[in-house]
């Protein structure tokens, strides 16, 4: 087969511009992500040789290799890991499948400034063509473990690229970087000195389970032939006690877990000791991705079973609330043949589910004691994910209930958990109220308001679609009910004095008729038509029987087609 040329798709295309004018001040990370991507490699084919006695690959000496050129100005990543097929090159590299990558170049085209869009880039990852920082041209052949033909792919990043069967590729994959000349005011340090591959590999890949060599080039002349010397220490960060690990290297292992490029907002690690061993570290990431609400959005942890990787997205071991955890959990006596419906029934998998989330819900209430701003930033990305837990876990409901805040008539800003409103609660009140919408707007200009407006009763504004349910689920908090100012009668003057009893039936009598002829002419459309003490502007509102849905819950219900 002759050498094919192809185009960039448009969004790919877009992404390799960015890099190729060094959007990353920090130039160094392109290391990371190859070697990120190698160790991934390394993962799939131990994994797939486990399940698979009959593939043809050899798994004897998994490793990552580094190979300095000097005199040809490159740098090479080498594994010898699962490869790619000339197909699987085409789709993985040239194209860019990942959706959270069109939302962000979407996000990038609408930031109304240099600095705002380069605030964005720097939270993105790009993954393999973050090569193009540092390299004119790369070079990737590959072959696919168990097959026999390999493929070579290049590319200067300028809108194309080639492949081409290649004959005599190994296993596994290697990178070849073709460097720019350096340019230390640019951040762009010479990648052939053995010292900057050093300190970059310590610095972000030490935690990388697969060894990480380096061949070649000796330091200065004379030396002979170097060893391949080890770079990383490849200790499992979840095994080391905490005082241990710096910040920055539970960081670094959050981003190869992720592929997220930002910081995470949380590290909660937890060591189980007993009958049934295991460690876990997880992270509660900064931002949500944008698919946390859809169906295929990646979940779940990592699993591994003595150090070494079984599966990527375990959904087991948290329930779907609180999908948004990422991380390692690191078992001693599973078996390494552990499938994913075997995980399911397994009564072990249910007793860390149980755990963990134990763990993340006190990790949680500990963060809003102790550091506020962090909390908030938490419930702003993943509060409307944890409510679903009021829901669905009966058994920790008090515990997210604990940590669940909302937003109030009290404050523009503020939040209130149900402990506060209900100690803040003026004597005689009775129930906690709340109202729910589609926006704080929305609710806020509802007529239902007015009336508490009026008698600074505190109102919980809720306007998570989740919201509706939970309510529901929860029922009362302290023996105070949750009550909706939208639905069922609400006698607020029942709490003040008892004149006003004797007032109301006397308005009832005095506008008798009027609501008489209402209830006629309104026949076809409501059940019931009846004086209020909820309004103190409108004239009238439309109220729903308590046990009604409301009309949220009713558009909610239409969409899923029930
Ligand atoms: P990500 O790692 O986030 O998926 P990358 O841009 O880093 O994104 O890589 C894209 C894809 O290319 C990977 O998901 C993987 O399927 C494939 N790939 C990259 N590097 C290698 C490698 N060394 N060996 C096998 N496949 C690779
Ligand atoms: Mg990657």
């Amino acid at each position: 087969m002759p050498t094919e040329t192809f185009e960039f798709q448009v969004e790919a295309r877009q992404l390799l511009q960015l890099m190729i004018h060094s959007i990353y001040s920090n130039k160094d990370v392109f290391l990371r992500e190859l070697v990120s991507n190698a160790s991934d490699a390394l993962d799939k084919l131990r994994l797939a040789a486990l399940r698979d006695d009959s593939l043809d690959a050899d798994v004897s000496d998994l490793h990552i290799e580094l190979e300095i050129d000097k005199d040809a100005h490159t740098l090479t990543v080498r594994d010898n890991g699962i490869g790619m097929s000339y197909d699987e090159v085409g789709q993985l590299i040239g194209k860019i499948a990942n959706s959270g990558t069109a939302e962000f170049l979407r996000e990038l085209r609408e930031a109304k400034d240099a600095a705002g869009a380069e605030g964005l880039i720097g939270q993105f990852g790009v993954g393999f063509y973050s090569g193009f920082m540092v390299a004119d041209e790369i070079t990737l052949l590959t072959r696919r473990a168990g097959e026999t033909e390999g493929t070579r792919w290049t590319s200067r990043g300028e809108g194309t690229y080639t492949l081409e069967e290649a004959d005599a590729a190994p296993q596994g994959t290697s990178v070849t970087l073709h460097l720019k000349p350096a340019d230390p005011d640019n951040q762009l340090h010479d990648y052939t000195s053995v010292w900057k591959i050093k300190e970059i590999v310590k610095r972000y890949s030490d935690f990388i389970t697969w060894p990480v060599r380096l061949v070649g080039e000796p330091e200065s002349e004379g030396d002979g032939p170097a060893e391949a010397e080890t770079l990383n220490s490849m200790k499992a960060l979840w095994a080391r006690s905490r005082g241990e690990v710096s910040e920055d290297e539970y960081h670094e292992l959050y981003k190869h877990i992720s592929h997220d490029w930002r910081e995470p907002l949380e590290t909660i690690q937890l060591q189980a000791e007993g009958t049934f061993e295991y460690q876990a570290l997880l992270f509660v990431p900064s931002h949500a991705p944008h698919d946390l609400f859809t169906q295929n959005s990646q979940r779940g942890l990592q699993l591994y079973v003595k150090r070494v990787f079984i599966m990527d997205d375990c959904e087991a071991l948290l329930p779907p609330y609180l999908r948004f955890v990422k991380g390692v959990v690191d078992a001693q006596d599973l078996s390494l043949n552990v499938s994913r419906e075997i995980l399911q029934q397994d009564r072990h998998i249910r007793m860390m589910q149980r755990r963990l989330t134990k763990k993340v819900l006190s990790s949680v209430k500990t963060m809003m004691a102790g550091d506020a701003e962090r909390y908030t930033t938490l419930w702003r990305e993943f509060g409307a994910v944890l409510k679903e837990g009021l829901v669905t876990d009966s058994d920790n409901r008090d515990a997210v209930l604990a940590v669940s805040s909302f937003a109030t008539t009290h404050g523009e800003d503020e939040t209130v958990t149900l402990k506060q409103y209900v100690e803040r609660m003026p004597d005689g009140q009775e129930d906690i109220y709340y109202i729910t919408g589609e926006s704080r707007q929305s609710i806020d200009n509802s007529p239902h308001m007015e009336a508490f407006r009026e008698r600074g009763i505190e109102v919980l504004l809720l306007t998570d679609p989740v919201d509706e349910v939970w309510v529901d689920a929860v029922g009362e908090f302290e023996g105070k009910r949750l009550q909706s100012i939208a639905k069922g009668e609400i006698d607020l003057d029942a709490q003040g004095d008892e004149e006003s009893e004797g007032e109301r039936e006397k308005q009832a009598e005095e506008y008798g008729g009027l609501l008489g002829w209402m209830r006629e002419q309104l026949d076809e459309d409501v059940k019931e038509v009846r004086l209020s003490s909820r309004l103190t502007v409108s004239p009238a509102c439309v109220v729903a029987d308590a046990h009604d849905l409301t009309p949220a819950l009713e558009n909610m219900y239409r969409a899923m087609g029930q």
